[in-house]
């Protein structure tokens, strides 16, 4: 039998302007985090979120700390997230100071649940950090009445949803302040990058102050506070700046891609697809199924299937709640489960029908 090519979950596709622009950077000398990218990059990104201001960082989990930081979140404080997310949307919090409180999630959006957050809420709680799980947004508008109700902030972790939308809103620019990560399988990528974005003109002021060492606008190399080194290189702002030329673009084929998937997988049996509310645009970042009881196979089971056809997946993320830093008994059943029976299927825009036709068949062949 010929030799199957291997699927990879996810793949950066860099064949647009990337090297050109790379390369006026080494040329130029502009290598570090001066430069016409950070600008431009940092311009385009704002537009692109339909936000007023973006800031960018080194890294998505920076961009928290910094979106926390510029809002002045600090010890004694308490921040509602998700239980079930990148471990990075809790860590940012504690790096503050402030206290992680983990809601529970939304069985049909995977995402925290709003009617869990209310019960979490007390006098300390200053902000709430809704994350868009695998490309699919929060249910935004109530996150946002309970902000206003309580007196909170919302910050957006947007790391896996650039482009994805909420009633026609783009992720990002809802809530006080986005952050987004351009880590390597990110929607874009720099490599290493994130980004903060915000309506906000001082909060965008303090927060581009406190990247930067804090340092005084007026004294040079005199600060008033203590800040942090979390700037974006000019090199990583090229690539940024020629993937996001091309978002839409990628945007859309990972939506093709959802749509071979919901078509071929459609039925299966103990196989539920992913969410799309009637208000959301997905951009699935992860294209990702759960595998229920009534499939003959578990999720873990079935990754060792697929593994042993050349075909790469991904066990959705642990919940924070029950990992060693965070461990306090606590119960959240919802995200509990669906840390279980998740998992991410290969989702890169370069995957072709055939590849998506080889992987259903591997899922129906090995589930029935
Ligand atoms: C990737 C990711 C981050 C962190 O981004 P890095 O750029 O890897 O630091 C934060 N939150 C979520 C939900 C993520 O998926």
């Amino acid at each position: 039998m010929k030799e199957r090519k291997f699927i990879p979950v996810a793949e950066p596709e860099l064949k647009g302007k990337e090297l050109e622009y790379v390369v006026r950077c080494i040329e130029t000398g502009w290598v570090s985090s001066m430069g016409e990218f950070v600008e431009k990059f940092e311009e385009e990104f704002a537009k692109f979120c339909q936000a007023k201001y973006a800031v960018s960082t080194a890294n998505g989990t920076v961009a928290l700390h910094l979106a926390l930081a510029g809002l002045g979140i600090g010890p004694k404080d308490e921040v509602i997230v998700p239980s079930l997310t990148f471990v990075a949307t809790a860590n940012a919090v504690v790096y503050t100071g402030a206290k992680p409180v983990f809601a529970d999630s939304e069985a049909e959006t995977w995402n925290i649940d709003p009617a869990e957050i209310e019960k979490k809420i007390t006098k300390r709680t200053r902000a709430i950090i809704p994350v868009h799980l695998y490309g699919h947004p929060a249910n935004m508008g109530p996150i946002i009445e309970l902000a206003g109700k309580y007196n909170l902030y919302v910050i957006e972790d947007a790391a896996e949803a650039h482009g994805a939308e909420y009633k026609e809103r783009k992720v990002g620019g809802i809530g006080k302040v986005g952050c987004f990560s351009f880590y390597g399988n990110k929607i874009i990528t720099t490599g290493e990058g994130g980004m903060v974005v915000t309506n906000d003109k001082k909060l965008a002021e303090r927060m581009r102050f406190l990247k930067d060492h804090a340092m005084s606008k007026e004294r040079r190399y005199y600060h008033p506070e203590i800040g942090f080194n979390y700037r974006l290189t000019n090199i990583q702002a090229a690539l940024g700046v020629a993937q996001l030329e091309r978002v839409d673009n990628f945007i859309e084929r990972k939506r093709k891609i959802a749509s071979y998937y919901n078509e071929l997988l459609t039925g299966t049996p103990g196989i539920v697809l992913p969410p799309e509310e009637n208000w959301a645009k997905n951009v699935y970042w992860m294209y990702s199924v759960l595998v229920t009881e009534n499939s003959k196979l578990t999720r873990d089971e079935l990754a060792k299937r697929l593994k042993e056809q050349g075909i790469d997946s991904r066990p959705f993320f642990y919940p924070i709640h029950k990992m060693p830093p965070y461990d306090k008994g606590e119960r959240l059943p919802v995200a509990e489960r669906l840390s279980q029976q998740g998992i991410n299927l290969p989702s890169s825009v370069k995957l072709s029908r055939t590849d998506v036709e080889r992987v259903a068949e591997a899922i129906k062949s090995s589930v029935a």
